[in-house]
């Protein structure tokens, strides 16, 4: 597991989002777009929201539905409530995340618990297979004690939320397309060296200071999508500042991806009928 690597992944492409607003005015910086779907399948979105400003967050994300994929929430500083048709409510707080299955359908909000100060956090859309979509609905809070950490002898700290990393299993395993997501602290020159499979698509997004991979800087507030070369082996960065960096990876499912705002399916015909289920108050109902 701590073997050097030999083929380290280099940066294929530097990405620097889009400012946007979603849910009732929440400002944001949506960093993977819907046109990077198919190049980081298994993933959808990365939205990441960070500011002191309450006037960019106060009216949150009230009642709204989601099929066809899964919804993970990082918060890094502030508080948000979340409640959905499926009786699930938790307070999301510092370090906390919350992971949530749509599958056949859910209605939830996202609101703030609080007037003033920061709020920051990340919020990552993981597809579902085709045979997973219809699923009922699943939910789960960790508050930020309950994700596994650890510290390397570079003095890098790892968080691992899902997936694993040196021998540490996440809060969360995913089988079918087993997501690692990582949420690293590195102090000023130290590196970090993490396996991932070559087929498996990876992207990092630095939110503190400066990252080198391969050579290559990373800025704050980008996203590097690490290429696939047949061969490789892992990832390798160094920090070039003291620097935080989310890095996430999975495999992909090779299947169609249909969008429709919150609903992700594999088909027009099915995106008709989330829908039109929705319209017909399906997706309210009591859960299994
Ligand atoms: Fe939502």
């Amino acid at each position: 597991m701590n073997t050097p690597l030999k083929h380290p992944r280099t940066v294929e492409q530097l990405v620097a989002g889009q400012a946007t607003s979603d849910g009732a005015g929440v400002k944001l910086t949506r960093v993977l777009t819907q046109p990077l779907q198919r190049r980081l399948d298994p993933y959808l979105m990365l939205d990441a929201f960070g500011t002191d400003n309450p006037d960019d967050y106060i009216a949150g994300f009230p009642d709204h539905p989601h099929r066809g994929f899964e919804t993970i929430t990082y918060m890094i500083a502030g508080r948000m409530r979340h409640r959905d048709s499926a009786g699930h409510e938790g307070l999301l707080e510092n370090g906390g995340v919350q992971w949530m299955t749509a599958g056949r359908g859910v209605i939830h909000s996202e609101l703030p618990e609080q007037q003033e100060g920061r709020m920051e956090g990340f919020q990552l859309w993981l597809n579902l297979g085709a045979k997973d979509k219809m699923k009922p609905a699943w939910y789960r809070d960790f508050q930020s004690a309950d994700i596994p950490q650890f510290t390397t002898a570079e003095g890098v700290t790892v968080r691992v939320i899902a997936g694993q990393s040196h021998g540490v299993a996440g809060a969360m395993q995913r089988e079918a397309t087993e997501p690692l997501y990582l949420d690293l602290l590195l102090p000023s020159g130290a590196r970090f060296e993490q396996a991932l499979p070559a087929g498996h698509n990876a992207f990092l997004y630095v939110y503190r200071g400066t990252l080198a991979v391969g050579g290559k800087e990373v800025p704050q507030q980008r996203m590097a999508i690490l290429d696939n070369g047949a061969g490789t082996d892992g990832v390798s960065l160094q920090a070039v500042t003291p620097a935080r960096v989310l890095l996430i990876a999975g495999r992909p499912l090779g299947e169609p991806i249909v969008q429709y705002g919150p609903f992700v399916m594999n088909t027009q015909a099915e995106i008709h009928q989330a829908i039109h289920d929705f319209r017909a108050g399906r997706f309210a109902a009591a859960p299994e």
